[in-house]
């Protein structure tokens, strides 16, 4: 606690008592904390790909340009930097878009078949590369919900994204949506894939959090993934869990409320 003490002065300067202010300091340490580690993370992680792209051009600067084998592996080593690099940045920009656009999400009425089967489209090229198959099933009781589509678009690419990366080639991914028994949507992406192991559970959401850095760097990913789809979910007044089992497979639920809150269904 923070203790602010005033004293309350008579007319003769005397003092007559004291005003004390007890102020709860330990949610804004929290925060100031997250956000001084937030801070170190992005540097790091940026720092990282720097690092190896200034010394491979500082390699080919001492001579492997003269060797063009070498040069050309040298070259697509910085040029796979500098693309995750991208990676991060649009990634940091997608989260402070909608850390500010709580309020004003453009929810659209939303044909749900349509929608999954446009995320699996997108995907088509990696998993018929990882001959992973890839399906869908809406209940019928539930077609459509108001959503914003360019967020749960976001969160669906990077959950599939992420059931395509952690799944081994010819595994399945299920992909559903029906209204639960509290009356929300829930879209759960099921894989079969490495799972995630029970300690790291928790701290999933965490931003660039990553049960192993180097594996997700290697499948080209920045550890924001999971939470920026749960800050776009949140916008949303939904909410986000995940189930997993090592070497069995994962699942991931979003619920989301079919309308805006406040509204009636029409
Ligand atoms: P990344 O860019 O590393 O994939 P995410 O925030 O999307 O970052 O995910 C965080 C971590 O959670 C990943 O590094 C991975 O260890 C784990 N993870 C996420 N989704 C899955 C999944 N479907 N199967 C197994 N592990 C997963």
């Amino acid at each position: 606690f923070r203790v602010t003490l005033t004293p309350i002065r008579r007319r003769d300067k005397g003092v007559a008592g004291v005003i004390a202010v007890l102020q709860d300091v330990t949610e804004m340490e929290k925060l100031e904390q997250s956000r001084r580690e937030f801070v170190a993370n992005v540097s790091h992680e940026l720092r990282t790909p720097l690092t190896t792209i200034k010394s491979y051009a500082e390699a080919l600067d001492d001579g492997a340009l003269e060797e063009p084998p070498l040069a050309n592996r040298f070259v697509g080593v910085i040029r796979n930097e500098t693309e995750r690099m991208i990676r991060l940045v649009t990634d940091l920009l997608h989260l402070s878009r909608f850390d500010s656009r709580r309020n004003q999400l453009r929810r659209q009425k939303t044909d749900l078949s349509e929608m999954l089967e446009e995320v699996v489209d997108r995907f088509s090229f990696q998993l018929r590369q990882k001959a992973i198959t890839a399906t869908v099933k809406v209940d019928s009781k539930t077609k459509t919900a108001w959503l914003d589509r360019d967020g749960i678009d976001q969160v669906l690419d990077n959950l599939v994204s992420n059931a395509i990366k952690y799944t081994l080639d010819g595994g399945t991914i299920d992909i559903s949506s029906k209204m639960n028994d509290t009356g929300m949507l829930a879209i759960a992406i099921k894989d079969t894939g490495i799972g995630i192991p029970k300690k790291d559970l928790a701290r999933i959401f965490e931003r660039f959090y990553r049960v192993d850095k180097a594996r997700s760097r290697n499948m080209g990913g920045t550890g924001l993934g999971l939470s920026i789809a749960r800050e776009i979910v949140r916008a949303h007044s939904g909410s986000i869990a995940i189930e997993s089992e090592a070497n069995v497979g994962t699942v991931v639920t979003v619920l989301l409320p079919i309308v805006p809150e406040g509204s009636e269904p029409s």
